[in-house]
């Protein structure tokens, strides 16, 4: 049998497994922690006839959920985790001290911040590239570079990077070193890494995958069963596990996945549209797919403005999720950068990031345009979608 389309693996998430009596359509929720033995002989064989022992290592509602994002992003293994970080830590348990790892320059704060404490404690080398320049990536790649750690489109300033052609880069260096892509703004409905070349992907499952701005979670999917063994070691071992409760809300979560994908897409696509002509803001940054849209403001004035006038969008750290949420990432996500480092990037204190929701389109442009203090500026016959990308 052929393997279903995304869509239908998302919708049926959980349907048929092996883990209900009952043919209970959506997945049973087993909260134990632990799983009784029928005798010695059993443990002695390490084979319980369940399945299962103890929780950290495994148990039912999160396997089922394993067995869906590793497919929904076609890779060989999914490990659920308790949050994006901590997804970002199991992929880095795979790494030694002097290893030589390359970032992408413009990424979600937390993994700067991670990975400036990874240098000073562990001695883990790691140079940055511009995300755009291939020729420079060449040039910064070497037989033992160990992996590269990448977002794209890049958080917040959305800038677009092959992952085929950074895989093809890296490979030929190093067959063995790990194109790591952080797939937390695309998702699998518009972006699957693995099947571009890269060896690991990572969300935050606060965002997109669950959606509904009610849970923390994260996760990393393997394309080999080389890498997932030893990601699986570390992940029992460390226990950065995610729980029953929040792996069975995020399940039920991913079956929306790919029409809330859709509807983002195409609010995000109306919304960027309608900013690029509202004369106090200066640009638009939109990829042109998924729900994430930055702009800049010609004035620090407007944006306190703005931020003390929505009404519909809420000002609030995360995205991905039914409700619009708008932040200021030179105060917030991005905060812990050097301001030098910020302004290199364009994180300038104009630069607002907006995660548009499932809200009618229109509202949410209304809310921005009135907390403004402006109104639609000349209305462009044909807006284009990608607006003003970069
Ligand atoms: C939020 C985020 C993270 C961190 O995830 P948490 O669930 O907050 O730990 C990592 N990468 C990206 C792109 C994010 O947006």
């Amino acid at each position: 049998m052929t393997e279903n389309r995304l869509d239908t693996i998302l919708a049926q998430a959980g349907n048929r497994n092996n883990h209900d009596q009952y043919g209970s359509v959506s997945t049973p929720l087993y909260f134990s922690s632990n799983f009784r033995h029928p005798s010695l002989e059993e443990v002695e064989a390490s084979d319980p006839h369940s399945g299962y022992s103890y929780s950290r290592l495994s148990t039912p509602t999160r396997d089922v959920l394993q067995d869906t994002l590793a497919k929904m992003e076609s890779g060989c293994a999914a490990y659920a985790v308790s949050s994006g970080m901590a997804a970002i830590q199991l992929v880095f348990s795979l790494f030694k001290t002097g290893d030589k790892i390359i970032t992408s320059d413009d990424l979600y704060g937390g993994s700067f911040r991670y990975f400036d404490y990874l240098e000073s404690h562990y001695n883990i080398q790691f140079t940055k590239w511009n995300g755009t320049d291939y020729d420079e990536l060449q040039q910064l790649v070497s037989p033992d570079t160990k992996a590269i750690w990448l977002e794209t489109p890049s958080n917040p300033t959305m800038k677009i990077i092959d992952i085929d052609k950074v895989a093809n880069i890296l490979h030929t260096a190093n067959p063995e070193s790990l194109v790591c892509v952080d797939n937390t703004f695309l998702t699998p409905v518009y972006q699957q890494p693995l099947t571009q070349g890269a060896d690991i992907v990572v969300h935050s499952a606060t965002k997109y995958l669950s959606g509904h701005n009610d849970l923390l979670g994260g996760a990393v999917i393997a394309k080999k069963p080389q890498i997932a063994e030893e990601l699986e070691f570390n992940f029992n071992t460390t226990g950065v596990t995610l729980d029953p409760f929040d792996s069975w809300l995020l399940l039920r979560s991913l079956k929306t996945l790919s029409v809330r994908m859709e509807r983002h897409t195409s609010n995000a696509q109306k919304v960027a549209a309608c900013l690029s002509n509202v004369p106090c803001i200066e640009k638009v940054l939109y990829s042109g797919q998924g729900g994430m849209v930055s702009f800049y403001l010609y004035s620090e004035d407007k944006v306190r403005q703005l931020l003390d006038n929505l009404k519909v969008v809420a000002f609030a750290e995360s995205l991905g999720g039914v409700e619009s949420l708008i932040t200021l990432p030179a105060k917030q996500t991005h905060a812990d950068m050097t301001e030098e480092a910020r302004q290199k990037l364009g994180i300038t204190s104009t630069l607002l990031r907006l995660s548009v929701g499932l809200e009618n389109p229109d509202d949410i442009i209304e809310d921005i345009v009135s907390a403004l203090g402006e109104s639609l500026g000349q209305e462009n016959p044909s807006p284009s979608p990608y607006a003003n990308i970069n």
